[in-house]
């Protein structure tokens, strides 16, 4: 267990999959979890999971490549609740195909919302996180960003990107006492990853040494002891949960 009483925590598609998991984990060790998404009703659906367990969120419709919504929302929050603890950036999608075919659309959507969603949540906090002097972002990279993968180049390079990003704002904020960390999880059962045939599936699973995939809390359970003060000297790391499949 751990404890967040008290604290104000922020996680981007927190509405489904792994984010969700995220909120609800810093919910139910006390924290007022902050749900980011797009859809109003999965927001109102993860929200009343939450305090229907007895714990604390709240959602907002957000959409982070709109660096000027993303702005006007985080400083509605730190007005509504005078700090903010963490910001996890996990909001994500994949467009995939392979690189002859893919359309310029589908690069940028991808490069936009993994990316450039992490640069404005980041941006959007650290006016705030800067000015209290603690803070803790983890932004939810993944090992696809580390290894690549045949028709995922666009969501490889936003997740490689979100790495290199996650080192250079690390340095920029440790002096602030802010500390910036990725996460890269391996293969999670979640709507993202359903999409894929059984076959794929299980030759992943053949690949990774816990031979099966991950679950949203084994991200989850990260991200709570690296936002916590436990991991208060670990800052522009990438960790991976992936079942031992890099090494
Ligand atoms: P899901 O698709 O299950 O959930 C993603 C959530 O983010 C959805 O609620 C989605 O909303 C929301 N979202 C999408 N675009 C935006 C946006 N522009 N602004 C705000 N919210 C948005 O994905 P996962 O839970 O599987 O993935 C979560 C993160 O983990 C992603 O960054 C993903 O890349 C990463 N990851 C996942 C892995 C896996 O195996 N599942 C492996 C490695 C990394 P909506 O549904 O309405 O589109």
């Amino acid at each position: 267990m751990f404890n967040f009483e008290d604290k104000v925590v922020i996680v981007t598609g927190g509405a489904r999959g792994i984010g969700f998991a995220i909120a609800n984990s810093f919910a139910k060790n006390g924290a007022t979890a902050i749900i980011l998404d797009l859809n109003q009703d999965v927001i109102d659906d993860a929200v009343k999971k939450i305090d229907d367990a007895g714990n604390k969120a709240v959602g907002f419709v957000a959409d982070v490549t709109n660096s000027e919504s993303v702005k006007a929302i985080f400083k509605d929050i730190f007005k509504q609740f005078g700090k903010i603890d963490a910001l996890i950036n996990n909001a994500g999608i994949t467009k995939d195909g392979l690189l002859m075919k893919m359309k310029e659309s589908d690069w940028q959507m991808v490069i936009d919302v993994n990316l450039k969603g992490t640069f404005n949540c980041t941006q959007a906090v650290s006016r705030f996180m800067l000015k209290q002097r603690f803070g803790s972002i983890l932004n939810i990279a993944s090992v696809i960003g580390i290894m690549g993968n045949a028709g995922q180049s666009n969501y490889a390079a936003s997740k490689g990107g979100v790495i290199a990003f996650t080192k250079s704002v690390a340095k920029e904020f440790a002096p602030r006492n802010v500390r910036v960390n990725s996460i890269a999880p391996g293969f999670i059962q979640t709507e993202m990853t359903e999409k894929l045939p059984k076959e794929v599936v299980d030759n992943y699973a053949k690949a990774i040494p816990l031979s099966r995939m991950g679950v949203a809390e084994d991200v989850a359970d990260l991200c709570m002891f690296l936002a916590s003060q436990k991991a208060n000297y670990i800052t522009g790391q990438t960790i991976n949960v992936d079942g031992g499949l890099i090494m």
